[in-house]
């Protein structure tokens, strides 16, 4: 038995060596090139994009909608306008209290979500988790939320991605703030891509879309919802809608980008 042990550990430690060497090869031979300008990329941090197009992300700032998170569009000659709710907001009873974007959903951002959700890219999910650190999680504090919960896939495209993008984000957030991650909603209804439709349209197509499973418990809890791409914040009300209906004391949310405002 003793023997059969050292030689299991031998074969894994010759084998992990072997990876390591592999991947030194490789990092020689074939090193991570950027997805932007085709740059060589010389850490490991982010092995999709360089430091130089990483940094041309557009961060967004006040003035901003509370709601949707999504920045007031700036009209050259006008002064800013102040941070207030947006038409789309305004005009639903909103269950989100916050929501906070780190980032534009434009350039290399949109590219970024695009590996993510598209070309199975599952560990940009780290270098995006990181963006929300660093911005939003600059301005709000993690201890003011008892759990994080993912906006749920639906089971069939779930199955065809292999995973939750949302959930990977959430799953990273979670390990870096020690935070709660509670995946309590379920999306029972399958709703076709929404690019194409208007706000009420998208909020008519969304509406009960999410049931809590049967043993959640979010009764008085403040809860921080985690979404990719915030539009017009539809998915995001509906998911608070259905926690707040579960008994959740507050909803916030949080997400990667924020699709600008027309
Ligand atoms: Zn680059
Ligand atoms: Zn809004």
């Amino acid at each position: 038995m003793a023997a059969l042990q050292t030689d299991i550990s031998a074969r894994s430690a010759s084998r992990s060596f072997a990876s390591e060497f592999v991947l030194s090869l490789k990092n020689l031979f074939l090193p991570a090139l950027c997805h932007k300008c085709g740059e060589r990329i010389l850490t490991e941090e982010n092995l999709y994009f360089c430091e130089t197009c990483w940094a041309t992300i557009d961060l967004v700032r006040e003035p901003k909608c509370p709601r949707c998170g999504r920045p007031h569009p700036r009209r050259p000659g006008f002064e800013a306008p102040e941070s207030f709710v947006c038409l789309e907001c305004a005009e639903q009873k909103s269950w989100v209290e916050r929501t906070h974007a780190a980032a534009l959903h434009a350039g290399v951002l949109r590219d970024a979500i695009h590996l993510l959700k598209y070309r199975r890219k599952r560990l940009i999910a780290v270098p995006l988790s990181r963006l929300i650190l660093e911005t939003v999680f600059k301005e709000i504090d993690a201890a003011a939320y008892d759990a994080i919960i993912p906006v749920p896939l639906h089971r069939s495209r779930l199955r065809r991605r292999g995973y939750n993008q949302s959930d990977l984000i959430a799953r990273n957030l979670c390990a870096v703030l020690g935070a709660t991650h509670l995946p309590i909603l379920k999306r029972v209804k399958d709703t076709a891509s929404f690019s194409m439709l208007g706000a009420q349209q998208r909020r008519n197509q969304i509406k009960d879309a999410f049931r809590t499973v049967p043993d959640a418990n979010v009764k008085k809890k403040r809860l921080l919802l985690v979404d990719d791409v915030v539009t017009t914040g539809a998915t995001t009300n509906e998911c608070a809608r259905m926690l707040r209906k579960a008994g959740a004391q507050s909803v916030d949310v949080v997400s990667v980008a924020a699709a600008k405002m027309l």
